[in-house]
Formats: structure tokens, C-alpha cells, sequence
């Protein structure tokens, strides 16, 4: 018997629980935020189950302000002190005829069947301050050994709901654990129970998986559940590169990339998919060497596709696709190319480009290794100067706008939008400085020259 854990739950929780209790019920903590507490880490939430049944709970908490979140499930959300706890009454999920939603749920009236339901060992555990830890299922000591293992047969539990599949490496991913090696094989058998799953949460589940800390075991050891869900990557797996430099094959050099870059979903999304164009654009040159021509565009297209079917929004999609195209490219290093390529990306995905770039090369060979990075950081450096210049990225930068040419005599139209474009450029070059004066006296010759 392990000694009893000390968890400490917040007062806003505490209240609701302490409540159930004094009204005569069975009330617990439960699942992610015990996990997390025993981690040392910070709960995100405070779940709580208990043996009363929703209208008990609704009862019970007549004078709270209550959510009827979703009471066939059980759940109402309970504000305490203006914080929403959730509050689920135990349960059992009936049948699963879609892998997804129970068919129906049973309301039981004990806490060990509750936490049978639940997915991972981890995840299953409840306490409470007077009754202390519940953990029938061994969660503590897999804790303490980093492993995710399902709670009863790996099997039957995916077969319920596909997305414990996701879920699995997602909290691998973030806690840096391992997958047990009969629910890791589980997970391998069933994967395809995820096309029964919605775009929508499979994506949800993926970023989660790319930003955590041990997402490089996640995608060394199971290509094929990534595979699954973004078949176009399937060719990466084992792809030999036939280049020095590149030790790993692409799936393998993409996995270091995805880990070298920032933790952030955009980097990591990018990272992942950065080369998903290579398989179909190789060809062996004379010299012997693999060359992977235009897979910068085709990846780009690929790339579209895959976050349209994961019903990405559309802020990550088209930022993910412009890094995804303009991954490779050579980086400027005078300060008029500086200036047009933050006009064309934005200061934003300049940097990103700067951390795709750092990531990509991180996960390269040794071979010319410290001349990609010199030329990074250079580009960097130059980024830097470049924003404090205070420049002109994009006409709007400019010290005159429409109006104003509107006032020397052009009428907006295609001559208009030209004059702007050449003034940007001559100011970008360094040859005309940004200031209302000049751009003015500029502006009259070039009107003069179209008239
Ligand atoms: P997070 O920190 O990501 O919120 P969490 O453990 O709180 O982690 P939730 O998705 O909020 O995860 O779910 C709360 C609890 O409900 C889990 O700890 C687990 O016990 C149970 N649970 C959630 N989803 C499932 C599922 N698909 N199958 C079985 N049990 C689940
Ligand atoms: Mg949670």
C-alpha cells in the first residue's frame, strides 16, 4: 500500500465536493486533475464524481449557478466562486455500436466502476480529502514507471471510441512517457478505428501530440498511426534520401524536425508536413545524389489538401502552407532582399521561416552543417537590422498613400496601384527615403512619364 498522497484542491473544488458530502453523498476529485497533481504539475481543471444522480446534484446546488452541460451523460457544470466545476454523476457507458458515443449510459453506485469507464490508468484515479485515493487500477505505479496503459482489455477499449488512439500518444507525448507494450500493440492493431473518428478531434489530438515534450518517440514509434490519419505521409516512412545530407530517411529526418522546432502547433504542423511533397518529386541525378526538385510547391499542395480534410482553420492552413513552400529557400542577405521578403511573408512568418529553417537543419546530417547555420543566424541578424530601420514592407508603410497621388492628378486604377509599387521598390533599394517630400517629388516625375 503506497503511503496516502496529499493532493491539494483548490477551495472553489473542495466547496463542491465538501457540499455533496454533507448532503449525504460519495463526492471525489477525478482523472486528469488527480493525475496532474500527483505529476506536480497544475490541473487545467477540477472534475468531481459522485454517487448522486443529476437531479440530486441540480438539488444540491439549487442556489449555485448551474450548466446543464450534458445531463444524459450525467454532467452538470457547477459554478463555485466563479469558477465552472464539472460535476458527473457515476457511470458506466452501455454499448458503443459507432466506436464513438456510448449508446447509452448507466448511472452505478460505485466509484471503482466509474473510473473502470475511463481510458488510461492514469486518468483513472479519484480522491478525496476524507476518503483519500482511489487508484484500483494501478495508476500510481504507472506513474511512476511514465506509462500510458489502458484501463482493463487495450482491444475492447478502442474498439468503444477510437480516439483513446489519439489520446494515448497525446499523453505519452506530453509527459514524456512510453505507450505499455500490450496497449502500444493495441494501438498499432486498431489503428484503423480512427477513420471513424471526426476530423475535427483527430486534429485537436494531433497538435496536442506535435507540442508535447516526447513527440519524437511518438513518431519513431508509430508511423503507421500517422500514416493513418494523413495518408500522404505513408511514402516518407523509410524514403532514402540518397544525399550526405541527410543521415535519417524522411519520415525519420521530418520526426527530428517536428522535435528541434519551437513547441508551438504552427512550427510543429509545418515540421511535420514540411517535406510530405519529397517521395513524389525525387529523382536520381548523374552524380549519384537524390534531388527532390519543386518538392517545396508540391508539399504546399499536399499540405492543402491534408489540413482541408482535418478541417483545419483557416489561419493555420494558409500560414502552415507558405512555410511548407518556402521552407528551403535561401535566405536573403542584403537589406533591399530583407525588406521584400518581410513585404511578401510578414515580420511574423519571417520568424517562423527563421525557426522552420533552424529545425530543419537540426535534423540534417553533419555534412556543411555549420555553414546552413551560420547562414541562418546571418539572416537573423539581418531580420533584426532590418526592423530597426524603421523600412517600408508594404505600400500602407508608405509615407504617401492613394489620396495623396489622388491630389497630384492620378485617378485610382492599375497606374495608380503601379506608381505606389515603384515608389516601395525605389524605397526598399535604398534609393528614395521614406518621407512625404520625397516621395511627393518622385511621384510628379513618374505621373509626368505616364502622361
Ligand atoms: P486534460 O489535461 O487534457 O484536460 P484530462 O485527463 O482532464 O486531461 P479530459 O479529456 O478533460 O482529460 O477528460 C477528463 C477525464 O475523463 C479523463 O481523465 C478520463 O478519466 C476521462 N475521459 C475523457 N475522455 C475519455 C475517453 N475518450 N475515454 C475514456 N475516458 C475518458
Ligand atoms: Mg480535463
Amino acid at each position: 500500500m503506497n503511503p496516502q498522497p496529499a493532493i491539494t484542491v483548490p477551495d472553489y473544488a473542495l466547496a463542491v465536493v465538501e457540499r455533496l458530502e454533507s448532503r449525504g453523498y460519495e463526492a471525489y476529485v477525478v482523472g486528469g486533475c488527480v493525475r496532474d497533481s500527483l505529476l506536480g504539475r497544475q490541473p487545467n481543471d477540477w472534475d468531481v464524481c459522485t454517487n448522486a444522480l443529476p437531479e440530486d446534484v441540480l438539488r444540491v446546488f439549487r442556489r449555485f449557478h448551474v450548466i446543464k452541460t450534458g445531463l444524459q451523460h450525467g454532467t452538470v457544470t457547477v459554478m463555485s466562486d466563479k469558477q465552472p466545476v464539472e460535476v458527473t454523476t457515476f457511470r458506466i457507458d452501455g454499448h458503443y455500436s459507432d466506436n464513438r458515443h456510448p449508446d447509452a449510459v448507466s448511472f452505478v453506485s460505485r466509484v471503482e466502476e466509474d473510473l473502470a469507464r475511463r481510458d488510461f490508468t492514469i486518468n483513472a484515479m479519484a480522491y478525496s480529502p476524507t476518503r483519500g485515493l482511489v487508484d484500483a487500477f494501478g495508476g500510481q505505479e504507472d506513474l511512476a514507471a511514465g506509462l500510458i496503459r489502458c484501463v482493463g482489455e487495450p482491444d475492447a477499449r478502442f474498439n468503444e471510441d477510437g480516439l483513446r488512439i489519439m489520446r494515448a500518444l497525446r499523453f505519452a507525448a506530453r509527459f514524456g512517457f512510453a505507450i505499455e507494450r500490450e496497449t502500444a500493440a493495441s494501438v498499432r492493431r486498431n489503428r484503423h478505428l480512427l477513420e471513424n473518428v471526426s476530423a475535427e478531434r483527430i486534429f485537436k489530438e494531433l497538435k496536442g501530440i506535435l507540442v508535447g515534450a516526447g513527440v519524437l518517440d511518438m513518431l519513431l514509434a508509430f508511423p503507421e498511426v500517422f500514416s493513418c490519419i494523413i495518408p500522404e505521409l505513408a511514402p516518407s516512412i523509410g524514403f532514402d534520401q540518397h544525399t550526405p545530407y541527410h543521415c535519417y530517411d524522411v519520415w525519420t529526418h521530418s520526426a527530428y524536425a517536428v522535435a528541434a522546432a519551437p513547441a508551438d502547433e504552427i512550427l510543429r504542423l509545418t515540421m511535420l508536413l514540411h517535406d510530405v511533397g519529397k517521395p513524389g518529386c525525387f529523382s536520381m541525378g548523374e552524380d549519384g545524389r537524390g534531388h527532390f526538385y519543386g518538392h517545396p510547391a508540391a508539399g504546399e499542395k499536399l499540405t492543402k489538401t491534408i489540413l482541408q480534410r482535418l478541417k483545419s482553420d483557416n489561419a493555420t492552413l494558409s500560414t502552415v502552407c507558405t512555410l511548407v513552400r518556402v521552407h528551403d529557400m535561401t535566405m536573403p542577405t542584403t537589406v533591399p532582399g530583407m525588406r521584400r521578403l518581410v513585404g511578401k511573408l510578414g515580420v511574423e512568418n519571417v520568424r517562423r521561416l527563421l525557426d522552420v529553417q533552424r529545425a530543419d537543419h537540426a535534423a540534417h546530417s553533419d555534412y556543411d552543417h555549420a555553414s546552413g547555420v551560420a547562414l541562418i543566424r546571418d539572416a537573423a541578424e539581418l531580420l533584426e537590422d532590418v526592423l530597426e530601420m524603421e523600412p517600408a514592407f508594404t505600400v500602407k508603410d508608405l509615407a504617401i498613400n492613394g489620396n495623396t497621388l489622388m491630389q497630384l492628378g492620378m485617378k485610382p486604377g492599375p497606374a495608380m496601384k503601379q506608381v505606389l509599387e515603384t515608389l516601395l521598390t525605389a524605397v526598399q533599394e535604398g534609393e528614395l527615403e521614406n518621407t512625404t517630400d520625397a516621395l511627393i517629388k518622385k511621384s510628379e516625375r513618374l505621373i509626368a512619364a505616364i502622361n
